[in-house]
């Protein structure tokens, strides 16, 4: 029985929050093989001083390929903290933090840094802003610090910029929608039920890939910067501006995700998504991750330069 409400209590907050690994792992690998010398230097620096280190490490390759795993495993460590028991959860009622470890300025899971909730109002339903804690805050914040932080505080901010940079490319992470049978949005589409898949923001998490291998994760990287240079030109201007990749990401959530009406599926009665929307999903979500690491890539090269 115990067992059954435990279940139950996780179904229910089983919620979707990031792109998944492979999609970080895929960005990070572009984004890595970009790198002048000079800042690809300072992030292997910034990484090797992170407490978690030795962990991202464990399994790397040996030099010269080390590093990059590193990288390529610390963009997902904002997400492996969340059920990580060092760590606690800020944003709950009564949060009781837990003790702070050598390295770490900070020990709270910052789950609300992942996303900006920008409101999508479509039938008249009153939109609420933005919460005051969200991605576009703190990649500004570390995009304006990063260059002069000490060591301890950049070794820790550096993870949350690849992955925060990353995230705000799944346009589900810039908005949530405001309906009039759903006042209090959809959380990124995570309270949109769709068929396949969970709902609608794990759909669009997962699109660019499942395997997070890091042979795989540099194939599809490879794959798709070419896709992505044969459309966009090599020289294609790089925004570094992340209040420009968070409104895009509000366009696309309006003229590509949410096309399918003001549906908001049930549990047990999804909404079903044509082939067609699906081949989209994938299309989109595989530029987006290319733009995430030219992107990263560009205010890495601009910071560490
Ligand atoms: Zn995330």
């Amino acid at each position: 029985m115990a067992i059954k409400c435990a279940l139950a209590v996780l179904l229910l907050t089983n919620q979707a929050w990031a792109w998944n690994a492979a999609g970080h792992r895929i960005a990070s690998a572009i984004a890595y093989d970009l790198l002048t010398d000079k800042a690809r230097k300072r992030v292997d620096s910034l990484l090797a001083a992170h407490p978690d280190y030795a962990a991202w490490s464990r399994d790397a390759p040996a030099d010269p390929r080390r590093a990059r795993a590193v990288f390529l495993a610390a963009s997902v460590w904002p997400d492996e903290i969340r059920s990580d028991k060092r760590f606690y959860d800020d944003t709950r009622e009564n949060a009781h933090p837990t003790p702070l470890l050598t390295g770490f300025p900070s020990m709270a899971r910052h789950v609300n840094w992942h996303y900006i909730d920008v409101p999508v109002p479509v039938d008249g339903a009153p939109a609420q802003p933005p919460a005051h804690d969200n991605a576009l805050v703190e990649l500004r914040r570390i995009l304006k610090e990063i260059k002069n932080q000490d060591e301890k505080i950049g070794a820790y901010d550096l993870p949350w910029l690849i992955h925060l940079e990353e995230d705000v490319h799944q346009p589900l992470h810039c908005v949530s929608r405001f309906v009039q049978s759903q006042p209090k949005g959809d959380a990124g589409g995570n309270n949109v039920y769709v068929t396949p898949g969970r709902n609608l923001h794990a759909l669009w998490d997962s699109a660019a890939g499942t395997d997070s291998t890091d042979a795989l994760a540099s194939r599809v990287a490879a794959e798709i910067s070419a896709e992505f240079m044969e459309q966009n030109g090599r020289h294609s201007r790089v925004s570094k501006d992340p209040r420009k990749w968070v409104s895009e990401g509000f366009q696309l959530a309006i003229h590509d995700v949410y096309t399918f009406g003001l549906d908001t599926g049930l549990r047990d009665h999804p909404i079903a998504l044509t082939e067609r929307y699906q081949s989209d999903v994938h299309r989109i979500a595989r530029t987006r991750v290319a733009l995430a690491g030219f992107r990263l890539a560009a205010v890495l090269n601009d910071r560490f330069k």
